[in-house]
């Protein structure tokens, strides 16, 4: 298993911001993760895969970090729509595979740069309005607990918008691989579906600086145009998008002070005001 010591985490996150891991595993399989967790104490580590819906303290440096991306790279095709995908799997990937074979459901998550196992545990999907998530096509998730391999079925994963029984363990529940059923389709209308994704994230989604999608996963519009006008953000560092209501981006000098300091600001005028706000980025502090 590659081992990297005092490793910048900024590389390994979309927003590119991120302290640094005195240690940074990459496990490649299984095996190799369930040993490493064996010997990683409880409260030792944390857990990485696309980085694409985490903020990491930059002052910081945190001792274990295995980062997922090595680990099961692996599609298994059981037939019937059926498959088995490891956790480290792209989703752009295991979208281009199910398409080709003639399946589908979950193009419209072909723009976000995750993992199939960070994408599960954050039970990733479209606007709220549109009520797609990917649990829509799980049948069951396989799971290390504790070092102890499980497979939990889709009710005990407790899904609900973006959030998932992965969320609240603080790691301690890492997805190992995801067992789908996705719908029939024909591969020309499924990659048509495909480019219309890539053509409305291009057309709607800020590509102008890094970012990790959305900030909130519950939040009131008009209170965040009123903070992005009254509090643009900073020049070269983190701003709120003009474009993506919700996101933050990094212009290239943004810090983690920064992003929290936008962030604080909005949760307090929502409580000010009595809305209702949650989070969906996770934060390691
Ligand atoms: C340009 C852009 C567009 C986006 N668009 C969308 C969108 O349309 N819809 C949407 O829902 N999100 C979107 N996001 C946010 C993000 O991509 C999703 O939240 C995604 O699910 C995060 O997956 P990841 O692999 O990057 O996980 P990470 O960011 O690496 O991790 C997220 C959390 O999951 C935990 N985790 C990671 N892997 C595992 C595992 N195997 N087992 C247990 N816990 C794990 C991590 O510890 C962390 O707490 C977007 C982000 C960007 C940058």
């Amino acid at each position: 298993m590659k081992i990297l010591s005092n490793e910048s985490l900024k590389n390994y996150t979309t927003v590119k911001i991120g302290g640094y891991a005195e240690k940074l595993y990459f496990p490649e399989s299984i095996e190799e993760l369930s040993d490493l967790i064996n010997q990683l104490s409880e409260e030792d580590y944390y857990i990485i895969s696309g980085g694409s819906n985490i903020l990491i303290n930059d002052k910081k440096t945190y001792k274990n970090v295995v980062s997922l991306i090595k680990m099961d790279n692996s599609v298994m095709e059981l037939g019937d729509g059926k498959f088995y995908v490891g956790a480290s799997v792209k989703l752009q990937k295991l979208i281009n595979i199910i398409n080709k074979k003639g399946f589908g459901g979950i193009e419209y998550l072909f723009s976000v740069p995750a993992l199939v196992g960070g994408s599960v545990a954050m039970n990733a999907g479209r606007g709220k309005v549109h009520g797609l998530s990917i649990s829509d096509y799980i049948e069951e998730v396989r799971v290390l607990d504790k070092g102890v391999i499980k497979v939990l079925s889709k009710e005990e994963c407790n899904f609900k918008y973006r959030d998932s029984i992965f969320k609240k363990n603080n790691n301690k529940l890492i997805v190992l691989g995801v067992t789908f059923t996705f719908d029939k389709g024909y591969p020309e209308e499924l990659k048509k579906i495909r480019q219309e994704r890539i053509n409305i994230s291009q057309s709607n989604q800020d590509a102008s600086g890094y970012n990790f999608g959305s900030v909130f996963r519950k939040h009131n519009r008009v209170i965040m145009q009123v903070i992005r006008i009254t509090h643009p953000g900073y020049k070269t560092g983190m701003s709120f998008s003009k474009k993506s209501s919700n996101w933050l981006i990094n212009q290239g000098e943004g810090t983690y002070s920064q992003a929290i300091s936008l962030i604080t600001r909005v949760e307090k005028l929502h409580k000010v005001i009595g809305q209702k706000i949650i989070r969906e980025v996770i934060i390691w502090k």
